[in-house]
């Protein structure tokens, strides 16, 4: 059974008559960057704002333009009828409470963010790039239950891993690229195969992230972001780099197509051609966002098997940033990068039901689309988060893309074949 929710719809024209009608009172559920956004949209509708809520009790009491952060015990207090609008990914960590505490209007942010020259209010430090990438991302989760009730399978990404190899080996890397002795690239026939079978059921996918590993390690990157670009059903392609090789020849000429981006993340000394590639992304006019990452969480590691009950682990789903994260790596399909990579070099074996073999044939169309949209819209945790650290905001932060030793891999305890 697929997880749905029902929230209220709105238009733009009507919200604030539509807000007075119920108790007039408005939360913005999410004190980030979507949150901070929809805040400037409620200001040009004259709207006012009462209060933000995050889950993030580090964030409880801030106040941003005089508006201050309640908690979810606060939230919880409050007159029922008041309109909250969530604006972060969240939803099923946060709609049990709110159906539990008979909260009747709850929104999404959506149309709010189509609010003409949005991006233009933004104040903050992110990339054009980065922020269309982010409210596509909101949106697409946002849909999510409306699309699980629904015929059509639309995925937000796909994390296309076209190499094991990395010209960086981070001890904490949480697509687990350290802990691999002989890092290969992904064989081009197998990923073509699995590329048109998933595109061939699947009604649309937003946005494909090329990666690795770093993507230019494969000399073929081209060859996919090429193949990748004539799915019609497909609206951009993100490539992800750390900013050590300065793509040249066909690497540089696949970046020029007007669906591909350039995300590129600098670990400052390390990322020794970033400064370098930003100078190339502006000289040949192609799109990319940048960002200096000093610190990231302690989520890159396959730890012993976990003692926590199954109510824990779906909660450690539920708030985990990286569970939508569909990746195909090696033709089979999964629902996050760390799933893919540690039932790849066999640190656990995935459940069935975690893993579609895209290589295969299938019976009929259908058979294929029913076992992606369960593995995309109707899974409460995998096998694999029993051996991971989870991924939410009470995770550590750690110095990022510290080296091994030596840039050896790191030894992990594998499955007997
Ligand atoms: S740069 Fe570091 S974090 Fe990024 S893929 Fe390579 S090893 Fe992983
Ligand atoms: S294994 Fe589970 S907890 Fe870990 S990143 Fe994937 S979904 Fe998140």
């Amino acid at each position: 059974m697929l997880f749905t929710y029902k929230m209220k719809t709105y238009s733009l024209e009507t919200l604030k008559n539509q807000i007075i009608s119920n108790n007039g009172k408005v939360v913005i559920f999410g004190f980030g960057t979507l949150g901070k956004l929809s805040k400037k949209v409620f200001d040009k509708l004259e709207i006012k704002v009462d209060f933000f809520c995050d889950s993030d009790d580090r964030k409880n009491n801030q106040e941003h333009e005089n508006i201050k952060v309640i908690s979810i015990a606060d939230l919880n207090k409050l007159d029922k009828n008041t309109n909250i609008f969530i604006a972060h990914d969240y939803f099923l960590a946060v709609m049990p409470n709110l159906d539990e505490n008979n909260f009747k209007n709850i929104y999404t942010t959506t149309e709010l963010l189509t609010y003409p020259n949005l991006l233009d209010m933004y104040e903050g430090d992110l990339y054009p790039l980065k922020l269309k990438r982010r409210i596509d991302f909101y949106n697409e989760i946002s849909k999510k239950s409306e699309y699980a009730s629904s015929g059509v399978l639309k995925i937000k990404s796909v994390d296309i891993q076209i190499t094991e190899k990395c010209s960086l080996k981070c001890k904490d890397c949480s697509n687990l690229m350290q802990y691999y002795q002989k890092p290969k690239d992904s064989e081009l026939n197998q990923l073509f195969k699995s590329l048109d079978n998933l595109m061939n059921v699947v009604d649309h996918v937003n946005e494909f992230r090329v990666l690795g590993g770093d993507p230019f390690m494969n000399k073929e990157m081209h060859k996919v972001v090429n193949k990748l670009s004539k799915y019609k059903n497909n609206s951009r392609i993100v490539i992800y780099t750390n900013a050590t090789i300065l793509p040249k020849g066909e690497q540089l000429e696949c970046l020029r197509n007007e669906k591909v981006g350039l995300e590129i993340t600098n670990y400052g000394e390390a990322s020794r051609q970033h400064d370098a590639l930003v100078t190339l992304c502006d000289k040949e006019n192609i799109e990319y966002s940048t960002y200096k990452c000093d610190i990231w969480q302690d989520c890159g590691r396959i730890i012993p098997h976990s003692q926590k009950s199954e109510k824990e682990i779906m909660k450690q789903f539920n708030n985990c940033c990286n569970s939508d994260l569909i990746t195909l790596l090696h033709g089979n399909l999964y629902r996050c990068p760390f799933s893919a990579n540690g039932n790849n070099l066999r640190a656990f074996n995935e459940n069935e039901s975690d893993v579609i073999d895209l290589t295969k044939n299938y019976e009929t169309k259908d058979e294929l689309k029913k076992m992606i949209k369960e593995l995309c819209y109707d899974k409460k945790f995998l096998n694999a988060c029993f051996s991971c650290n989870g991924r939410d905001f009470t995770t550590m932060n750690i110095k990022s893309a510290i080296q091994t030793l030596d840039k050896k891999p790191i030894e992990y305890k594998k499955l007997e074949s």
